[in-house]
C-alpha cells in the first residue's frame, strides 16, 4: 500500500496535529501517522491531565479552607480513583476533538509507528503489510520522553516517571520528587493538595531555573508553607528500595543526606523521542538527541522538517503548535503569522506564574537600559474578593523607546493574563500604548494597569 502527499505528518501531539490541520486548511494533501493516541504528551501525559489534577486537587484543598468565607464544609473527603476518572474523561475529550478536527479537515490518518526512509518516503509498519507514503514534504514531530537520571537505583517499579504517576490508581502517601523544574512543582502541587508528603530534592540552588529569581524566592517560600520540603542545591547520588519504601540518598552542603518515602517520582526533564523514527542510512544532522533545524525548520535533508519537543528550544506545547502553523504556512507559499521569538512560560501552581520576553536582569545583560513598574497584587480589589492576595506583576520596558520588552507575574489567573504582554511585545506595544485600553473591574487584569501606571507617574491605588 502506499500514498503520495504533500505533507506527511510523524507524530500527533500538538506540534504535529496542529502543523497537519494546517497544510490541509492551506490546501496540501496531508497525511499524519500516529503510533499511541492523537495530541501527544500534551493531551495525555501532559499539560492536560496535569491541569486536570491541579483543579481537582486544588478544590479540595479550598473547600477545606471556605470557612473564612463564611462555609462550613468540615468532612471534605476525595476518592482518588474518581479524580482519575475525571482526568481520564478531560483528555478523551479533547483527544477526541483532535480526532474529528482531522478527519474533518480532510487530513488522511494512520496509526502505527513511521519511519522516514530515503527519498522523502515514510514505511508505517503493519503486521499484513507495510504501508509507504511519499511526501512533497516530511515533518517530524514525534516529540519527547521522560528523562532517566543515570545513577543508582533508579530501575526500581517506586521510581516513577511522570508517565507512571499518571497511571497510578492510588495517590501516594509519601513522594520524593527528584528535581524543581516546572513539572515537579505542579506534581508537588497536586498531590500536597491531597495531603501527600512531599521532598522536592533539586541539584540547582533554585526551584523553576529558568524563572526570575524573585519569583523562584517566592515559590519555595510558598510551597514549605504548604508543608513540602525543599532541598536546593541537592544532588542525590542514588535511591535504594526495600520494604516498600524508597531512599533517596543526596548530598547537600557536602553532607551526605537521606530521605525515604512510598515512591520517588524523576522530574529532571525530558529528552527527544527518536525511537525507531529513522530508516538506515537516513538520519539528519543531530546533537544530543536532538535534529538540528534551520531558521524554517528544515533539518539537513531537504524537505524533512522538525519541530517541537524534537528539536532544539524551549519544551512547550504552544511552542510546538505556533511551529507547525509557521512551518505548513511556509509549505504552502504563505509567510509566517506567528512571531516565534516570544514564547510564555508558565506554571500552574498556586499562586500561578508566568513570564514573557526580558527580565530586569536579562535586559541590563543585554546592555539595554530599562524601566520597571511593580505591582503588589494585595491592593488589586479581585484579589482581595477571592483572598488571593499573594504575588505581584512586574512589567519591563525600555527606557529610550517605551516599548514593552518583558514581565512576570505570580499572581491568579497569571497564565492566561501573560497572553496581554505577549501580544503588546510581539507588536512593539509601548507603555503608552497598553495603557490606552480600559480595563474591567474588579478583575486581576487591572493589576496589569496599575504596573504599567507605575512606569507613568504612579499607580491609583499605590501610595
Ligand atoms: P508530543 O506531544 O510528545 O507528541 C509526539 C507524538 O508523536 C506522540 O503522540 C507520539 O506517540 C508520536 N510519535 C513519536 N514517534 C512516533 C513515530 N515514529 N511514529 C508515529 N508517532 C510517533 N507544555 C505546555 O505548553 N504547557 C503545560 O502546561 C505543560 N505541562 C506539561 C506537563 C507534563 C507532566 C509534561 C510531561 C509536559 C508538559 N508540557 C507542557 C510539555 C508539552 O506536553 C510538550 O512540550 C508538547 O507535548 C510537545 O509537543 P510535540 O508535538 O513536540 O510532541
Amino acid at each position: 500500500m502506499s500514498g503520495k502527499y504533500d505533507v506527511v505528518v510523524i507524530g500527533a501531539g500538538p506540534g504535529g496535529y496542529v502543523a497537519a490541520i494546517k497544510a490541509a486548511k492551506l490546501g496540501l494533501k496531508t497525511a499524519i501517522i500516529e503510533e499511541r493516541r492523537a495530541g501527544g504528551t500534551c493531551l495525555n501525559r501532559g499539560c492536560i491531565p496535569a491541569k486536570a489534577m491541579i483543579h481537582a486537587s486544588s478544590l479540595y484543598r479550598e473547600m477545606q479552607e471556605a470557612e473564612r468565607f463564611g462555609i462550613s464544609a468540615s468532612d471534605v473527603t476525595y476518592d482518588y480513583g474518581k479524580i482519575v476518572a475525571y482526568k481520564e474523561e478531560t483528555t478523551d475529550k479533547l483527544v477526541q476533538g483532535v480526532e474529528q478536527l482531522l478527519k474533518a479537515n480532510g487530513v488522511d490518518v494512520y496509526d502505527g509507528k513511521g519511519t522516514l526512509l530515503e527519498e522523502k518516503k515514510v514505511r508505517i509498519r503493519k503486521e499484513q503489510e507495510d504501508v509507504v507514503l511519499e511526501g512533497e514534504n516530511i515533518i517530524l514531530a514525534s516529540g519527547s520522553k521522560p528523562l532517566i537520571l543515570p545513577i543508582p537505583g533508579m530501575d526500581s517499579e517506586r521510581v516513577l516517571t511522570s508517565d507512571a504517576l499518571f497511571a497510578m490508581k492510588e495517590a501516594p502517601k509519601s513522594l520524593i520528587i527528584i528535581g524543581g523544574g516546572v513539572i515537579s512543582v505542579e506534581f508537588a502541587t497536586v498531590y500536597a493538595n491531597l495531603g501527600c508528603k512531599i521532598t522536592i530534592l533539586e541539584a540547582m540552588p533554585k526551584l523553576v531555573p529558568n524563572m526570575d529569581k524573585e519569583i523562584s524566592q517566592n515559590l519555595k517560600m510558598i510551597l514549605k508553607k504548604r508543608g513540602i520540603d525543599i532541598h536546593t542545591s541537592a544532588a542525590v547520588q542514588g535511591v535504594t528500595t526495600e520494604d516498600g519504601t524508597c531512599t533517596c540518598h543526596y548530598i547537600e552542603k557536602d553532607q551526605e543526606q537521606e530521605v525515604t518515602a512510598d515512591y520517588v517520582l524523576c522530574a529532571v526533564g525530558r529528552c527527544p523521542n527518536t525511537d525507531g523514527l529513522f530508516g538506515e542510512n537516513v538520519k539528519p544532522d543531530m546533537e544530543r538527541g536532538r535534529v538540528l533545524v534551520n531558521a524554517n525548520f528544515e533539518s539537513s535533508i531537504p524537505g524533512v522538517y522538525a519541530i517541537g519537543d524534537l528539536i532544539f528550544g524551549v519544551q512547550l506545547a504552544h511552542a510546538a503548535s505556533a511551529q507547525g502553523i509557521v512551518v505548513a504556512e511556509k509549505l504552502a507559499g504563505k509567510e509566517p503569522s506567528i512571531d516565534l521569538s516570544i514564547v510564555p512560560g508558565c506554571v500552574y501552581t498556586d499562586p500561578e506564574i508566568a513570564s514573557a520576553g526580558m527580565t530586569e536582569d536579562q535586559a541590563k545583560e543585554n546592555g539595554i537600559a530599562v524601566k520597571c513598574g511593580k505591582f503588589i497584587m494585595s491592593a488589586n480589589g479581585k484579589s482581595i474578593i477571592t483572598q488571593e492576595e499573594r504575588g505581584f506583576i512586574k512589567v519591563v520596558a525600555d527606557e529610550a523607546t517605551d516599548k514593552i520588552l518583558g514581565a512576570q507575574m505570580m499572581c491568579a489567573r497569571a497564565t492566561d493574563m501573560i497572553g496581554e504582554f505577549v501580544t503588546a511585545i510581539t507588536n512593539g506595544l509601548t507603555v503608552e500604548q497598553m495603557l490606552k485600553g480600559m480595563r474591567s473591574h474588579p478583575t486581576y487584569n487591572e493589576g496589569i494597569g496599575e504596573a504599567l501606571e507605575e512606569l507613568e507617574g504612579g499607580a491609583v491605588h499605590v501610595v
